[in-house]
Protein backbone atom coordinates (compact mmCIF):
# COMPACT_ATOMS: atom_id res chain seq x y z
CA UNK A 1 0.00 0.00 0.00
CA UNK A 2 1.09 3.94 -0.45
CA UNK A 3 2.78 4.68 3.10
CA UNK A 4 3.58 8.35 3.73
CA UNK A 5 6.28 8.84 6.39
CA UNK A 6 5.54 11.61 8.71
CA UNK A 7 9.34 13.01 8.56
CA UNK A 8 11.85 14.97 6.18
CA UNK A 9 14.54 12.49 6.99
CA UNK A 10 15.78 10.69 4.10
CA UNK A 11 17.79 8.73 6.42
CA UNK A 12 14.71 7.32 8.29
CA UNK A 13 13.17 6.55 4.96
CA UNK A 14 16.41 4.95 3.27
CA UNK A 15 16.44 2.66 6.57
CA UNK A 16 12.92 1.93 6.19
CA UNK A 17 12.17 0.97 2.59
CA UNK A 18 14.22 -2.67 2.56
CA UNK A 19 11.97 -3.62 5.71
CA UNK A 20 8.34 -1.89 4.01
CA UNK A 21 9.79 -3.11 0.94
CA UNK A 22 5.79 -4.68 -0.32
CA UNK A 23 4.70 -1.23 -0.08
CA UNK A 24 5.32 2.90 -1.50
CA UNK A 25 7.19 4.60 0.29
CA UNK A 26 6.67 8.17 0.04
CA UNK A 27 7.98 11.85 1.94
CA UNK A 28 5.18 14.78 1.96
CA UNK A 29 7.42 16.64 -0.04
CA UNK A 30 6.55 13.56 -2.97
CA UNK A 31 2.96 14.60 -2.63
CA UNK A 32 4.09 18.49 -2.81
CA UNK A 33 3.77 19.13 0.67
CA UNK A 34 6.00 20.64 3.67
CA UNK A 35 5.03 19.17 6.70
CA UNK A 36 6.68 20.05 10.15
CA UNK A 37 5.50 18.98 13.92
CA UNK A 38 6.63 20.45 17.16
CA UNK A 39 6.89 17.34 19.43
CA UNK A 40 4.60 18.53 22.57
CA UNK A 41 4.11 14.38 24.16
CA UNK A 42 6.06 13.81 27.07
CA UNK A 43 6.48 10.01 25.47
CA UNK A 44 8.31 8.49 22.52
CA UNK A 45 4.61 7.06 21.35
CA UNK A 46 2.69 10.04 22.36
CA UNK A 47 5.17 12.09 19.90
CA UNK A 48 5.03 9.14 17.20
CA UNK A 49 0.98 9.28 17.47
CA UNK A 50 0.79 12.99 17.50
CA UNK A 51 3.31 13.30 14.63
CA UNK A 52 1.37 10.68 12.33
CA UNK A 53 -2.01 12.36 12.88
CA UNK A 54 -1.14 15.73 12.56
CA UNK A 55 0.28 14.05 8.64
CA UNK A 56 -3.16 12.39 8.35
CA UNK A 57 -5.20 15.19 8.86
CA UNK A 58 -2.30 17.64 6.57
CA UNK A 59 -3.22 14.96 4.22
CA UNK A 60 -6.98 14.68 4.36
CA UNK A 61 -8.33 15.32 1.21
CA UNK A 62 -4.97 15.15 -1.13
CA UNK A 63 -5.72 13.23 -3.98
CA UNK A 64 -2.29 11.82 -4.03
CA UNK A 65 -2.88 10.10 -0.61
CA UNK A 66 -6.39 8.81 -1.33
CA UNK A 67 -6.23 5.48 0.17
CA UNK A 68 -2.65 5.73 2.56
CA UNK A 69 -1.48 5.00 5.68
CA UNK A 70 0.42 7.23 7.93
CA UNK A 71 3.70 6.20 9.11
CA UNK A 72 5.66 7.92 11.76
CA UNK A 73 8.47 7.20 14.06
CA UNK A 74 9.63 8.83 17.35
CA UNK A 75 12.82 7.53 18.57
CA UNK A 76 15.82 8.88 20.78
CA UNK A 77 19.40 8.13 22.76
CA UNK A 78 18.72 7.28 26.70
CA UNK A 79 21.57 7.05 28.61
CA UNK A 80 21.43 5.14 32.13
CA UNK A 81 23.64 7.54 33.68
CA UNK A 82 21.65 10.39 32.84
CA UNK A 83 18.41 9.24 34.19
CA UNK A 84 17.55 8.76 30.75
CA UNK A 85 18.34 11.57 28.98
CA UNK A 86 18.57 12.89 26.38
CA UNK A 87 15.53 10.70 25.59
CA UNK A 88 12.76 12.17 23.76
CA UNK A 89 14.31 15.33 23.14
CA UNK A 90 17.56 14.10 21.89
CA UNK A 91 17.39 15.72 18.49
CA UNK A 92 16.89 18.73 20.42
CA UNK A 93 20.28 17.89 22.80
CA UNK A 94 22.09 21.12 23.35
CA UNK A 95 19.80 23.32 21.77
CA UNK A 96 19.82 26.99 23.21
CA UNK A 97 15.82 28.29 24.04
CA UNK A 98 15.17 29.80 20.61
CA UNK A 99 18.62 29.03 19.37
CA UNK A 100 19.18 26.97 16.85
CA UNK A 101 20.18 23.00 17.18
CA UNK A 102 23.24 21.64 17.26
CA UNK A 103 25.19 19.31 14.58
CA UNK A 104 25.62 16.14 14.89
CA UNK A 105 28.90 16.22 15.81
CA UNK A 106 28.47 18.68 18.40
CA UNK A 107 25.82 16.78 19.95
CA UNK A 108 28.05 13.28 20.54
CA UNK A 109 30.77 15.98 22.20
CA UNK A 110 28.68 17.86 24.38
CA UNK A 111 26.57 14.20 25.59
CA UNK A 112 31.00 12.70 25.60
CA UNK A 113 31.61 15.95 27.99
CA UNK A 114 28.57 14.78 29.98
CA UNK A 115 30.09 11.43 30.37
CA UNK A 116 33.54 12.27 31.21
CA UNK A 117 34.77 10.11 33.75
CA UNK A 118 32.02 8.33 34.08
CA UNK A 119 32.19 4.72 34.05
CA UNK A 120 28.34 3.52 33.54
CA UNK A 121 28.47 4.22 29.40
CA UNK A 122 24.43 1.83 29.30
CA UNK A 123 22.58 3.50 26.66
CA UNK A 124 19.66 2.38 24.77
CA UNK A 125 18.12 3.63 21.55
CA UNK A 126 14.13 3.33 21.59
CA UNK A 127 11.91 3.63 18.89
CA UNK A 128 7.98 4.38 18.50
CA UNK A 129 6.20 3.78 15.11
CA UNK A 130 2.79 4.54 14.41
CA UNK A 131 0.85 3.49 11.66
CA UNK A 132 -2.08 5.50 10.99
CA UNK A 133 -5.10 4.04 9.06
CA UNK A 134 -7.71 6.36 10.28
CA UNK A 135 -8.59 8.63 12.94
CA UNK A 136 -9.70 5.97 15.35
CA UNK A 137 -7.51 3.04 13.85
CA UNK A 138 -3.72 3.11 15.00
CA UNK A 139 -0.93 0.91 15.44
CA UNK A 140 1.97 1.50 17.52
CA UNK A 141 5.07 -0.89 17.55
CA UNK A 142 8.16 0.43 20.25
CA UNK A 143 11.21 -1.17 20.21
CA UNK A 144 14.68 -0.96 21.89
CA UNK A 145 18.89 -1.38 21.24
CA UNK A 146 21.12 -1.16 23.99
CA UNK A 147 24.71 -0.79 23.88
CA UNK A 148 27.69 1.52 25.64
CA UNK A 149 28.41 5.28 25.13
CA UNK A 150 32.08 5.04 23.66
CA UNK A 151 34.75 7.48 25.16
CA UNK A 152 35.53 8.89 21.98
CA UNK A 153 33.48 9.24 18.47
CA UNK A 154 34.60 6.64 15.67
CA UNK A 155 35.82 7.15 12.28
CA UNK A 156 32.64 5.51 10.94
CA UNK A 157 31.22 6.93 7.56
CA UNK A 158 27.77 5.05 8.40
CA UNK A 159 24.18 6.10 9.95
CA UNK A 160 23.18 9.35 11.55
CA UNK A 161 23.01 11.44 14.87
CA UNK A 162 24.56 9.60 17.79
CA UNK A 163 25.71 6.69 15.65
CA UNK A 164 29.52 7.04 16.00
CA UNK A 165 29.43 7.08 19.68
CA UNK A 166 27.02 4.41 20.28
CA UNK A 167 28.63 0.88 20.96
CA UNK A 168 27.71 -2.53 20.44
CA UNK A 169 29.90 -3.56 23.14
CA UNK A 170 29.97 -7.36 22.53
CA UNK A 171 31.97 -5.97 18.94
CA UNK A 172 33.80 -3.02 19.81
CA UNK A 173 32.23 -1.24 16.95
CA UNK A 174 30.12 1.94 16.86
CA UNK A 175 27.00 1.77 15.02
CA UNK A 176 28.72 4.28 12.31
CA UNK A 177 31.20 1.01 11.38
CA UNK A 178 28.59 -1.71 10.75
CA UNK A 179 27.12 -1.76 7.83
CA UNK A 180 23.21 -0.11 6.77
CA UNK A 181 21.42 -3.53 6.21
CA UNK A 182 23.36 -4.82 9.12
CA UNK A 183 22.30 -1.48 11.02
CA UNK A 184 18.41 -2.62 9.78
CA UNK A 185 18.31 -5.95 11.20
CA UNK A 186 18.79 -5.39 14.75
CA UNK A 187 18.29 -1.63 15.40
CA UNK A 188 15.44 -0.44 17.17
CA UNK A 189 13.87 1.46 14.54
CA UNK A 190 14.50 -1.90 12.37
CA UNK A 191 12.55 -3.94 14.71
CA UNK A 192 9.60 -1.77 15.43
CA UNK A 193 9.18 -1.21 11.53
CA UNK A 194 9.51 -5.13 10.85
CA UNK A 195 6.77 -5.04 13.47
CA UNK A 196 4.38 -2.75 11.45
CA UNK A 197 5.40 -4.71 8.55
CA UNK A 198 4.27 -7.90 9.95
CA UNK A 199 0.93 -6.26 10.94
CA UNK A 200 0.30 -4.89 7.67
CA UNK A 201 0.70 -8.18 5.89
CA UNK A 202 -1.93 -9.89 8.44
CA UNK A 203 -4.22 -6.90 7.48
CA UNK A 204 -3.99 -7.29 4.18
CA UNK A 205 -4.07 -11.42 4.27
CA UNK A 206 -7.49 -10.48 6.10
CA UNK A 207 -8.59 -8.19 3.50
CA UNK A 208 -8.73 -5.19 6.51
CA UNK A 209 -6.88 -3.02 4.47
CA UNK A 210 -9.79 -1.28 2.57
CA UNK A 211 -12.01 -1.18 5.98
CA UNK A 212 -12.05 2.70 6.50
CA UNK A 213 -13.33 5.20 4.03
CA UNK A 214 -10.37 5.58 1.89
CA UNK A 215 -10.10 9.41 2.44
CA UNK A 216 -6.80 9.43 4.32
P1 LIG B 1 13.14 12.16 15.98
O1 LIG B 1 12.74 10.72 16.12
O2 LIG B 1 13.22 12.58 14.56
O3 LIG B 1 12.39 13.05 16.86
O4 LIG B 1 14.65 12.32 16.47
C1 LIG B 1 15.34 11.31 17.04
C2 LIG B 1 16.75 11.74 17.33
O5 LIG B 1 17.31 10.67 18.10
C3 LIG B 1 17.61 11.86 16.07
O6 LIG B 1 17.71 13.17 15.62
C4 LIG B 1 18.94 11.34 16.55
O7 LIG B 1 19.63 12.38 17.18
C5 LIG B 1 18.56 10.30 17.60
N1 LIG B 1 18.43 8.96 16.98
C6 LIG B 1 17.32 8.19 16.85
N2 LIG B 1 17.58 7.05 16.20
C7 LIG B 1 18.89 7.08 15.92
C8 LIG B 1 19.75 6.17 15.23
O8 LIG B 1 19.36 5.11 14.72
N3 LIG B 1 21.01 6.57 15.14
C9 LIG B 1 21.50 7.73 15.67
N4 LIG B 1 20.73 8.61 16.29
C10 LIG B 1 19.43 8.29 16.42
Amino acid sequence: MKLILATNNDHKRRELEGILADHELLLPTNIGLHFSHEETGTTFHDNALGKAMALYRMVAGEAAAAGAGIIADDSGLSVAALGGRPGIYSARYGAKPGGSDLSDGERNALLLGELEGVADRRAHYTCCMALVLEPDRYYLCQETWHGEIAHAPSEGRHGFGYDPIFTLPEEGLTVSEIAPDRKNRISHRGKAARDLATILAALETEGRLDDGDGSA
